[in-house]
């Protein structure tokens, strides 16, 4: 027998057929309390969208660690052997919640670990770099990625306007308008923590950090042509391949590696190691193999489990600490604060984002939805004379404190040798793409030009590419113009 359906105070309904009605042309009664709480509550249904990677996907895993760093960190959950539980949730950028998984956008790669020590919460991308080096640009370069606000359409000439004012977005827009622009699925693309981070080992010893995720599926990419059709038939697609991937027990994995420099190197490297725009050449840097981190577990419920998922770079565990990185510094604050906007104060006690290792002890009280409270004996002041939790040094992350000048400035980035806005783009085109790959990348670029971008604007387009490889530029500007008088002419 099936259970009968109950209000959601458990009081038995009487139906879900017939609202409440004077006669059976009258007016639907208030006291239809159930009728109310029905539309009510769906009313209520959603909360606020992400600002930023608003659709996504996402899996339950674990990190295995094979090998032995611990001479570079004393972080529980990179001791060697150590297995750790995980969350994943990976996204587009600019789309809304609803928007196809195969537009052009990187994509997030949102880890949690549920470490002994606490939640560890690595909030990367599938790219090493990012667009912009200063927390400050944020809202500006995302605004210019999303709507209009006066006709609420995307804008092409919006999106490369504020790109090329902004020069230092060079190296991840030639890494966007590439191949890896469009993963196949999210289990064909690469993990980066994008940012630098600090490790710290048991003696003390600091060590600047970047980390990369390297899919064991292998790199696969759409082309525009492929993704375009795609996101006409199946506006789900990645989502839908990551959930079925794990209902199939192909479980996805990757191997984690980190690149490590000493802090000592930090100042007289060729590139700004801190600027987010910049990678450590892996060749001055070599990857360090650290261990195997699988996704093996669907969401039960995808809002309780992903939607409601909070990531924060501020999450970090004893033996892992931040750095110079002003994008990071900023999102140690943003995210936090976007949670306890979008989700509510008491976010961290919702499934996904508890404590599933370590122990709560908090003084944390009250707000809103609150439902974890401290013993009714245990004070909720700090320092207390009654055994509540006290403050350890000794235990706590060390990894908030680094050497720098104390003059307070607005400035730019130290520029180290051969730092530029183009440098590592023009790297990228001429020293690690092919002939094939170039083709497309000019396509790419040439087909998204075209979707709208108009004078001043447009010859500012034909510069930044010269600036970032001269027969690239050039071959944008003929392409482009072609494009145009085709256009003129049909
Ligand atoms: P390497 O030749 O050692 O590395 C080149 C790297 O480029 C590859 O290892 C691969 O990274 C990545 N790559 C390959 N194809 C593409 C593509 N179509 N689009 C984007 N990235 C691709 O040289 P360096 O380390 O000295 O770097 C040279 C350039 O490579 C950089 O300027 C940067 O643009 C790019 N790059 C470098 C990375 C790094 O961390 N050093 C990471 C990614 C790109 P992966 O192994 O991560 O798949």
């Amino acid at each position: 027998m099936t259970k009968p359906t109950t209000t959601n105070t458990g009081i038995p309904v009487e139906s879900d057929n017939e609202s409440l009605t004077a006669g059976t042309q009258g007016p639907i009664l208030l006291h239809d309390h159930y009728l109310i709480e029905k539309l009510a509550q769906f009313n209520r249904e959603r909360v606020p969208e992400r600002i930023v990677h608003a659709k996504g996907a996402g899996a339950y895993g674990e990190l295995v660690v094979t090998h032995d760093v611990s001479k570079y960190t004393k972080a529980k959950l990179f001791q060697p052997g150590a297995r750790t539980e995980s969350l994943a949730r990976f996204s587009t950028v600019a789309g809304e919640q609803g928007s196809p998984d195969t537009w052009r956008d990187p994509r997030g790669f949102a880890v949690k670990f549920y470490t002994e020590d606490g939640n560890y919460d690595l909030v990367g991308n599938n790219t090493p770099i990012f667009f912009i080096k200063d927390p400050i640009k944020f809202p500006d370069f995302i605004r210019s990625q999303k709507r209009l606000p006066g006709n609420g359409l995307r804008d092409h000439n919006m999106q490369w306007d504020f790109w090329t004012l902004r020069p230092e977005t060079a190296h991840q827009v030639t890494w966007l308008m590439g191949d890896r622009g469009i993963p196949k699925t999210y289990r064909h693309m690469n993990g980066y923590g994008s940012h630098t981070y600090q490790w710290i080992n048991a003696a003390g010893e600091r060590f600047w950090v970047k980390y990369h995720f390297k899919t064991d599926q292998g790199i696969e990419y759409l082309t525009q042509a492929d993704a375009d059709r795609i996101a006409g038939e199946d506006a789900d697609y990645h989502r839908k391949d990551l959930w079925e991937a794990i209902e199939r027990r192909e479980f996805p994995s990757w191997t984690v590696y980190v690149q490590v420099m000493p802090v000592a190197e930090a100042e007289g490297y060729r590139f700004n190691p801190f600027d987010l725009t910049k990678v450590w050449s892996h060749k001055d840097y070599p990857l360090i193999e650290v261990g195997k981190w699988t996704l093996n577990r669907n969401p039960r419920n995808y809002f309780v489990d992903i939607e409601q998922a909070a990531f924060e770079p501020s999450n970090v565990v004893p033996g892992i600490g931040f750095s110079p990185d002003k994008m990071l510094l900023g999102r140690v604050f943003a995210y936090a604060d976007a949670h306890r906007y979008r989700i509510g104060t008491n976010y961290a006690q919702l499934p996904p984002n508890q404590a599933r290792a370590a122990e709560v002890n908090s003084y944390s009280k009250e707000g809103a939805m609150r439902y974890h409270y401290n013993e009714p004996n245990v004070p909720v002041y700090a320092p207390n004379s009654f055994g509540g939790p006290h403050a350890d040094p000794r235990q706590a992350p060390d990894g908030g404190i680094w050497d720098f000048d104390p003059t307070i400035v607005r400035a730019g980035y130290i520029q180290h040798a051969e730092d530029g806005d183009f440098t590592q783009a023009g790297t990228l085109v001429r020293e690690v793409l092919d002939d094939a790959q170039r083709e497309r990348l000019v396509r790419n670029i040439v087909g998204h030009v075209l979707g709208g971008v108009r004078e001043p604007v447009l010859s500012r387009v034909f510069e930044y590419w010269k600036n970032v490889d001269a027969d690239l530029g050039k071959r944008v500007e003929e392409g482009v113009r072609a494009g145009l008088d085709g256009g003129a002419r049909s």
